[in-house]
């Protein structure tokens, strides 16, 4: 059974600096702080739903950053999060927080509420982009946060951002390596995109920023998916899961996102193999055949255009982003 996280979302609250690109009420959709009452509706919810499993079920604590908000507020999400942990209906609880809202002390809260896994906004490890986008914290924070987690034997998640103001495909690859070097459990990448009422939309308008497009994300994002794949670190999520439609102003949104980056991993892979002109047979593994033809053949195409005729085979013994090329 897969993991599923019962997903409560914390607004701004807790944010004392606001970032670039961030607009919460649109990324969640909820302006609101939720109460007890809408925890207590969103278990009790899953709970009911057929592919609960209480011991791959986590209820996570979204949106804000979660230990930086009004403590008595955080402690009594956590009291409600923890009966349910205590009276065995879900495994633990996951939040997500800023890097610079994490020491000893919040650590230690965390453990007694059984929280099991945090996951740090780090976006990037290049000071200057984060100072660009009004972080307020810097990369040393992500490091000094991250062995802190995994010192106390919580699972660390980190998540990181491509294409912000200020950054380029070299700073964010740079991120992608300081990242895996933190050895997190889990990564979460989101190319960026520019949402109404943000101080990017500013910038955008007024032609100081250039937003990453979706094919620049995914020919990015695939170089860095697979830095991370080789490491054996997971990936749990490549790009925003939904966006308000109303919200969207510019940048790489699209909800196929992640499965486009991953048939441009494929595209490097055969690129760097075939050299010449012809007709290849690429062997791949047998569930992997459609990113290798990626998404409208745009793999296909691609190589067709450069002379290069591609027959996609499946084969059970090859792994998941492996190819083997026969003439
Ligand atoms: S810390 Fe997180 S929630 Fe707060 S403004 Fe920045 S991105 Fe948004």
């Amino acid at each position: 059974m897969s993991h599923s996280n019962i997903s409560i979302f914390i607004p701004h609250n807790g944010c004392n600096h606001r970032c670039s690109f961030c607009n919460q009420i649109y990324i969640t959709g909820q302006q609101k702080m939720p109460d007890e009452i809408d925890i207590e509706n969103a278990v009790n919810v899953a709970i009911k739903s057929k592919n609960y499993d209480k011991n791959n079920t986590q209820l996570a604590f979204f949106g804000g950053s979660f230990t930086a908000i009004d403590r008595d507020l955080m402690l009594k999400y956590l009291e409600t999060g923890y009966k349910f942990v205590k009276d065995n209906y879900i495994e633990s609880i996951r939040i997500s927080t800023r890097p610079d809202a994490i020491d000893k002390e919040i650590l230690d809260i965390l453990k007694e509420y059984k929280v099991k896994s945090i996951e740090l906004g780090a976006q990037s490890m290049a000071d200057d982009v984060l100072l660009a986008n009004n972080r307020g914290h810097g990369a040393k924070d992500v490091e000094n946060a991250s062995m802190l987690i995994r010192e106390n034997g919580f699972e660390l998640g980190l998540q990181m951002m491509t294409g912000l103001y200020k950054s380029d495909f070299e700073k964010d690859y740079y991120t992608a390596k300081k990242i895996a070097s933190l050895k997190p459990d889990t990564v979460r990448i989101y190319p960026t995109v520019v949402l109404k009422n943000t101080q990017l939309e500013k910038l955008y308008k007024s032609g100081e920023y250039e937003p990453i497009s979706v094919e620049k994300a995914c020919s990015d994002g695939a170089k860095i998916l697979k830095l991370f794949y080789d490491k054996g670190i997971r990936v749990i999520r490549f790009g925003l899961h939904s966006i308000d439609e109303k919200s969207f102003v510019a940048g790489a949104f699209h909800p196929a996102l992640s499965e486009m980056a991953q048939s441009y991993i494929y595209r490097d892979l055969i690129e760097n193999e075939i050299k010449k002109k012809g007709f290849y047979k690429v062997l791949v593994n047998i569930n992997e055949i459609s990113k290798a033809i990626g998404n409208k053949k745009s793999n296909i195409d691609y190589f067709k255009n450069k002379g290069v005729i591609l027959e996609i085979i499946g084969d059970e013994n090859i792994s998941r982003f492996q190819i083997k090329i026969e003439k």
